[in-house]
């Protein structure tokens, strides 16, 4: 049975609760996710107003999937400073002496992001899908491939429940600009804020990175699905 939580919210999980075959103890664990799911939407929909984005279309997610399976998927990336463009991370420009090089816009936390998620689908790299080869690629907006990934993961039946990055790096600071990186990358994947996690490290001075040459960031993330 699929249902879209979004346009039926508690309604459709009483439905669900009535369904032949469905012991009282599965019932009750669906509704509780759904009920989990709607609030979770409904954070999103809140979220997304607050920023001036369009509605949040809901997602059609399984819900005779049960005992779901989670799966995690590391990502790394680094590149190295000296591109004449700003500086991006997470789909947010920076203040910056310089930017990142690379053949798209050079954001490395939404490439690690990607690869993160890419793995625990065990949907290949971000390589294999957005090749440097290309010159589709080339100077491309990265929450663009973010997107596009998402949207796979959905069409697989996947779901994200959270993400936590780390970015290594000298200069510059990025805590300021962590909240305004957590709501960019939170509207991409359809989640609450609170399932993105943004964190910073130096090299202690140590090293390429430790030297201010370049950046270096490390994702996980947590996906649930069929
Ligand atoms: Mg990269």
């Amino acid at each position: 049975m699929y249902m879209d939580l979004g346009a039926q919210g508690h309604r459709g999980s009483k439905e669900h609760r009535g369904s032949k075959g469905q012991g009282r103890q599965g019932a009750v664990r669906r509704e509780s996710y759904a009920t989990s799911l709607s609030n979770l939407q409904s954070a999103i929909c809140n979220l997304q107003s607050e920023i001036g984005r369009p509605p949040y279309r809901p997602t059609v997610l399984p819900l005779n999937i049960l005992p779901m399976r989670q799966r995690f998927g590391l990502g790394y990336d680094a590149h190295t400073f000296g591109a004449d463009r700003p500086l991006k991370l997470g789909g947010v420009e920076i203040d910056h002496t310089t930017g990142l090089t690379g053949h798209s816009d050079g954001d490395a936390v939404t490439h690690a992001l990607i690869d993160a998620l890419l793995g625990a689908a065990a949907m290949g790299d971000i390589g294999q899908l957005f090749p440097d080869t290309d010159p589709r690629w080339k100077g491309a907006d990265s929450m663009k491939m973010l997107a596009e990934v998402k949207r796979r993961l959905t069409a697989a039946s996947y779901f994200v429940f959270n993400v936590d990055i780390t970015v290594v790096t000298e200069k510059p600071k990025i805590a300021p600009h962590a909240p305004a990186i957590r709501e960019k990358l939170a509207v991409v994947l359809g989640v609450s804020v609170d399932a993105v996690s943004i964190k910073a490290k130096t090299n202690e001075k140590m090293d390429t990175v430790g030297r201010g040459k370049g950046l270096m960031v490390y994702a996980i993330a947590s996906l649930g699905g069929a």
